[in-house]
């Protein structure tokens, strides 16, 4: 199956039907169709190729899910780009990916030209929201270049050609290219949706489209017959309103998200009793605000776990299945892990280890990057780089990242132990535990903590409150407060930018 069939067979088995959106408008499923094929016309008149990549930048509207259409029936390769990112790495992905046109919206495009800047080979610039000029096309004139067929869209193309390159966010080098196939992830929206039993409804759009998570939202709707309201941004009103307005069942975001709207002080405004789980991914989610959310709402919040190079989930919970906070549920149906040690071994249940996964959806590989590929895909098994365990009922909790582990004093440290005892504390809203270099002990834990509004809470009284429940080498010698912790585009906590503030007030 290719990606363009999840909206043929959308439109065969629903019909004509409200799929989109945004807003005050809406775009039909059938609407969405004759956008895409439109640009995909488009696109091939200006030259595009089979295997040609084409990057989309911009925050969520309804032209980015044309645009994705519109390439795969081209029979070209989508790159989508967080907005946010600076023009330096959208320059590192534009030269990296070859790409042969950018679409993007006026919101950032002097981003962009910034971002071209000293490229031997110039993309295209295709924006949605800017008439046509010198310097680059309106969106929709490209769809009136061309708009009957003449050739078969999407000519040629076979299940295992690339479909989408995703560039990770380099925290610890260059992005790399994640080529993710037709395969990849047409097998993962499907596989998840028979593990949770997704059913049709609407459901919110609020995670960047730009990231894997969020397309595959999209991508589950066309699967289930389901309509998405996307958003540009994520708006605590425009959320509240349109889980009231469309009566949403369920929807998907990540932690931070959660975060706020759990401490949202209008929620009472509004009355969003039809809402029953929420699905978390994509980083930690704190025991804390399941339990938080819960009480507040009513609602499941069911943590699953994906990445990128697996197209992007392989855990979560099943329909049905008992929550277990903390977890982040089952493998999906056709993906397999395995929990091993340094050197590859599987280990015994309950034991922590590199989590590694296989199945239909895991990446064939970086783009032209043969080194990176090689270190992650080892025997068709992609080493996550993320520490784990699995209980007896094959439940899986990810302790945390590789990378951010801790080592002090010879002793390994998983900073999310501590996190989670923290995050329980009253006058701490936010926190994340890291490293820092330590000449006695090699490392030391530092925990970064955001305070409560109204908490004057100190550090002697959070280490402490570790003390109290935490072995004693496991309790942070510092506590750094500050006003909010980075994050990336989809609220990610950027630890290394915080080893790098830490050290630096170190210093
Ligand atoms: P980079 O690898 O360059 O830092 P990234 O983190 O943005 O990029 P993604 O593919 O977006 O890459 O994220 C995948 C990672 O997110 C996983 O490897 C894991 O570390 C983390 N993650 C995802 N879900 C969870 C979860 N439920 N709990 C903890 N961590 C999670």
């Amino acid at each position: 199956m290719l990606l363009k069939d999840l909206l043929e067979t959308n439109i065969d088995k629903h019909g004509e039907y409200p799929f989109l959106f945004f807003k005050d408008h809406s775009y039909t499923s059938t609407e969405t169709r004759v956008f895409s094929e439109q640009f995909a016309n488009g696109l091939i008149e200006m030259g595009i190729e089979k295997g040609d990549r084409v990057i989309v930048c911009m925050p969520n509207c309804p032209e980015v899910l044309f645009a994705y259409q519109g390439i795969t029936r081209a029979g070209a390769v989508i790159v989508p780009v967080m907005f946010m990112l600076h023009p330096r790495e959208i320059h590192f992905i534009a030269r990296n990916s070859g790409a042969k046109a950018i679409i993007t919206s006026s919101h950032i495009l002097q981003h962009v030209d910034m971002a071209l800047e000293g490229l031997s080979s110039k993309p295209t610039v295709i924006v949605v929201d800017v008439a046509t000029n010198e310097k680059a096309y309106n969106f929709y004139d490209v769809m009136k270049k061309h708009t009957s067929v003449e050739r078969e869209l999407a000519e040629g193309l076979d299940e295992n050609d690339a479909a989408i390159i995703l560039y990770t966010s380099g925290t610890t080098g260059n992005p790399k290219g994640v080529v993710l196939t037709h395969k990849n992830l047409f097998s993962n929206a499907a596989n998840s949706c028979e593990h949770s039993k997704t059913e049709q409804g609407t459901t919110l759009g609020v995670l960047p489209l730009a990231h894997v998570y969020g397309l595959t939202i999209s991508n589950i709707c066309y699967l289930t017959g389901s309509s998405i309201v996307i958003f540009p941004k994520f708006d605590l009103n425009e959320v509240f309103a349109a889980i009231e307005k469309y009566q949403v069942k369920s929807f998907s975001a990540v932690p931070a998200m959660i975060h706020a709207m759990l401490s949202f002080p209008k929620a009472d405004d509004y009355d969003i009793s039809c809402l029953e789980s929420v699905s978390s991914g994509s980083a930690p989610l704190p025991v804390a605000l399941i339990h938080g959310f819960k009480q507040k709402f009513g609602a499941d919040v069911q943590e699953g776990y994906g990445l990128s190079e697996a197209a992007p989930i392989v855990t979560a919970h099943g329909k049905g299945a008992t929550i277990k906070p903390g977890s982040v549920g089952t493998p999906i149906p056709g993906v397999e892990i395995r929990i091993v040690n340094e050197e590859g071994v599987e280990l015994p249940r309950g034991e922590v280890g590199e989590l590694i996964v296989r199945g239909a959806n895991v990446t064939s590989g970086y783009f032209q990057n043969e080194e990176e590929t090689n270190r992650v895909l080892k025997d068709g098994w992609l080493f996550t780089g993320d520490m784990g365990r699995m209980d007896e009922d094959d439940y899986l909790y990810i302790v945390d990242r590789k990378k951010d582990l801790i080592i002090r004093g010879g002793f390994n440290l998983y900073p999310r132990d501590v996190e989670e005892i923290l995050n329980t504390h009253k006058g701490v809203s936010e926190v994340a535990v890291i490293g820092i270099p330590d000449e006695r002990m090699g490392e030391e834990m530092v925990a970064c903590v955001v305070r409560k509004q109204d908490s004057d809470v100190t550090e002697q009284e959070l280490i402490a409150f570790c003390q109290e429940r935490l072995a004693k080498h496991k309790t942070p010698r510092k506590v750094l407060f500050l006003e909010s912790l980075p994050r990336n585009g989809v609220g990610k906590i950027l630890k290394t930018h915080l080893r790098q503030t830490a050290a630096d007030l170190d210093s």
